[in-house]
């Protein structure tokens, strides 16, 4: 008996001396075959929980089955436990023998529920964690709702860099984010919505001392965070995402660039010119080439980067000013020149309306982009996170309930960070 109960211990990883393996068998529930193991739980010791007297007696056994994990979901595993039960002669309390394999009124084994956990952290949906481990999805759901105490959810302390950003998740709302920029980039905190009032009720759960550590914060630049950072946080200078600056140039350049060529025939070579290789006006200056020379089919003739450029600009004045602005600051933006960049914000010479609005948007918030070139931080590891959420979100085919989605998020999140260790 002792053997056997070793060897079994040995093969489902089951650490319980109480625990006298009695037998095994197949067993068909609704045709799916499940293996059975048989088990005897005895009472271990002779005193009253209630009275604490020595007067137990035997009363019989409960028969107790359990869902267990098992190599393979086409033969699930039962544990089906016949546990004591116990009667005191001095105050007729009856107890039930418990097991550390599993949790007091439970049918699923803790071992599965860890499981379940540990697969939370995975890309996977939650059907199919839930087919896995033979529970159904709604458990799977209970899981991570009691999983709270191990997510770290709550945080007691603020980032003393951070990015603020938002994303878009259950029922295609907006939720709030802020990370931390150091380090491993934890998540601080999601919050259901983005309304003012919500950000601002988060961060006035910490104190001002607390606030005041920070010392940066990176966003983007048409949000309403500036204001609540200037208010909140006393310490604190605003970073305009690098990034940011960049694709609203971009975005700017591109569009005046097709409303020039609209203005020519489909057939003209200016349109041609305007039409193709656009993408070699967005990559920075210094990384187009004087010397290779290609055969560009669309505009028939041999050309290096660098002349391609040149004749699709020469087509019209302002967007060769265009060009001309919007390459001066991203250089300036990456070499973190602060005196070239607030000279690239007062071009000389006329450009489009597009790009005016841009260029009068980041000389009103002159001192963030300077900031922008100034300190290493940028929303760089915003993007990443707010991707990764991006995927959760698709697995799962969204989310209905806001906490199972932070949930998820956080788990993958402690995912990335193990496997990047390892
Ligand atoms: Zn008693």
């Amino acid at each position: 008996m002792t053997s056997d109960t070793n060897f079994i211990e040995f093969a489902l990883g089951i650490k319980d001396s109480n625990l006298i393996f009695r037998g095994y068998f197949y067993k068909f529930i609704r045709l799916i075959k499940y293996r059975v193991y048989e088990f005897t739980l005895i009472y271990p010791d002779n005193v009253c929980p209630e009275c604490h007297q020595r007067q137990l007696v035997k009363f019989g056994f409960s028969e107790v089955n359990t869902k267990f994990t098992a190599d393979d979901a086409s033969h699930p595993v039962i544990l089906r436990i016949h546990k004591q039960r116990v009667r005191c002669k001095n105050c007729q309390h009856t107890q039930l023998a418990q097991s550390p394999i599993v949790q007091k009124y439970c049918h699923i084994a803790n071992k599965v529920r860890n499981k379940v956990i540990m697969s939370l952290q995975d890309d996977r949906t939650l059907d199919c964690i839930a087919n896995d481990n033979n529970i159904s999805p709604s458990t799977v759901n209970r899981y991570l709702d009691q999983s709270r105490a191990i997510a770290p959810l709550i945080k007691q302390e603020l980032p003393i860099n951070m990015a603020l950003d938002e994303f878009r998740g259950v029922n295609r709302q907006l939720h709030f984010i802020c990370i931390d920029n150091d380090g491993n980039h934890k998540i601080q905190a999601i919050l259901p919505d983005r309304y003012k009032r919500t950000i601002e009720n988060y961060f006035l759960s910490f104190p001002l001392q607390e606030r005041a550590r920070v010392k940066t914060i990176s966003m983007d630049l048409n949000s309403y965070y500036q204001e609540i950072a200037r208010r909140l946080f006393p310490n604190a200078q605003i970073i305009i995402d690098r990034f940011h600056v960049v694709a609203m140039l971009t975005r700017a350049f591109n569009q005046y660039r097709a409303q020039v060529m609209k203005r020519f025939e489909k057939t003209s070579r200016n349109y041609r010119l305007l039409k193709f290789s656009w993408r070699l006006y967005l990559v920075s200056e210094e990384k187009l080439s004087n010397v290779n020379e290609y055969y560009d089919r669309h505009i028939r003739q041999r050309v290096t980067s660098n002349e391609r450029v040149d004749l699709g600009l020469q087509v019209d004045e302002r967007l060769m000013a265009d060009y001309n602005v919007m390459q001066s600051i991203m250089t300036n933006l990456s070499h973190r020149d602060m005196d070239g960049l607030t000279d690239a914000l007062y071009p000389s010479e006329q450009i489009s309306p597009q790009m005016t609005i841009v260029i009068k948007t980041l000389r009103q918030n002159l001192e963030y982009v300077l900031n922008a070139s100034q300190f290493k931080y940028s929303n760089g590891a915003m993007e990443g996170i707010n991707r990764m959420i991006k995927q959760i979100q698709r697995t799962a085919f969204g989310f209905r309930n806001f906490d199972h989605m932070v949930y998820r998020i956080y788990y993958r999140q402690m995912a990335q960070k193990k496997n990047q260790v390892a």
